[in-house]
């Protein structure tokens, strides 16, 4: 089974081939990045205009990659949301149109189903799991009792943890996006500048990063006040130890307490070095079975796309071609 999935959501382009939902074929990403850059972030109408001007040739690349003609695919999968609604229709419009054209179903796939769907193109994912994500939009632990059911248990009040990351590269005067930046500079300092730490309640799942963000916004204020240089290497460490600390902690209390079998990474942010490196050292310590897709599956990309729409496949649970964009789709429901 052969499915050819669109990624539009946010500033890349993705078209991929996967065959029954583990067996990449073809994953072709285009990035916006340098368009973005000089804005110093995703600016939504120049997104939109850059997929409509990529789409049509990367779907001829990934079959062309794949090696396939379009009489082997079983299904056309596109992401529905969450994610920029003018993005997100781009894709949307493609899909629908290959799917009609060729006579295939149509699967809809959530955008964060996808990022934990990475972790089955490493290995297979066995139930129940607990899940990471931790992206530019979203930082979540989700529950997954069996395939594509999830439960999320625990979640950001405030800046998604690829936000707060690209806040704070912003302050240190990074080039965004930032998280990557900030992850080589943490690694260059010696010492930590020491940040705070939010916890919340002592049984909660949440997390929150506009404090910490704060907090470095305040010392960068400081050191400019006073004249002083910008201790930036050991900012960027101390943020780093600050968001790994949090995250590791809740996650592994979360596989505890769910008696989870396997811990999954996902998103964006799961392509950070400090956050690998600490997960797999504490799994390692507690004997927590844990999974890391590599770095071009953590980050956007329409292979973890095509491993989501597997599952749907399974259930022949196909859309309709009406399918509409929804910004703000629910991961529990869909
Ligand atoms: P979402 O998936 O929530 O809709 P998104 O698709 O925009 O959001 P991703 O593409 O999954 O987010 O991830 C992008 C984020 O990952 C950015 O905020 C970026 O700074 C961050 N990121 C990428 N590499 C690293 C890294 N090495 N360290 C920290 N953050 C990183
Ligand atoms: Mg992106
Ligand atoms: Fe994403």
């Amino acid at each position: 089974v052969c499915i050819l999935a669109v990624e539009t959501s946010c500033d890349e382009t993705s078209v991929a081939v996967v065959e029954n939902g583990v067996r990449i074929r073809s994953n072709v990403v285009s990035s916006q990045i340098e368009t973005h850059r000089r804005f110093g972030g995703v600016v939504p109408e120049i997104a939109s205009r850059k997929h409509v001007e990529s789409i049509t040739w990367m779907i001829e690349e990934a079959l062309q990659q794949a090696e396939l003609t379009t009489d082997r695919l079983s299904a056309i999968a596109v992401t529905q949301g969450p994610g920029l609604v003018g993005a997100l229709l781009v894709g949307i419009m493609a899909a629908k149109s290959l799917a009609y054209a060729l006579e295939l179903p149509l699967i809809a796939v959530h955008h964060i189903a996808g990022h934990i769907y990475a972790n089955q193109l490493v290995q297979p994912i066995e139930y129940p799991a607990i899940a990471l994500v931790v992206s530019g939009g979203h930082t979540e632990l989700v529950y997954l009792e069996a395939p594509a059911r999830f439960r999320i248990v625990g979640q950001t009040r405030d800046d998604a943890a690829g936000e707060a990351y690209d806040k704070v590269a912003r302050a240190l005067r990074l080039p965004y996006p930032g998280g990557p930046h900030i992850d080589k500079l943490a690694h260059e300092a010696d010492v930590a500048q020491e940040m705070p730490r939010a916890w919340l309640e002592p049984d909660s799942y949440d997390f929150s990063f506009s404090g910490l963000k704060s907090a470095v916004l305040n010392t960068v204020n400081q050191a400019q006040m006073r004249g002083e240089a910008l201790q930036s290497a050991q900012i960027a460490r101390g943020f780093q130890e600050s968001v790994i600390d949090v995250l590791v902690t809740k996650a592994l209390r979360a596989v505890n307490e769910f008696s989870a079998r396997q811990l999954l990474l996902a998103g964006g942010v799961a392509a950070n070095r400090g956050l690998r490196a600490q997960l797999s050292e504490r799994c390692a310590e507690l004997g927590v079975p844990l999974i890391v897709p590599p770095l071009s599956l953590c980050t956007d990309n329409a292979a973890m796309i095509a491993a989501a729409a597997f599952l749907k496949w399974e259930r022949r649970d196909f859309a309709e071609l009406d399918l509409q964009a929804v910004p703000l789709l629910n991961l529990e429901t869909w």
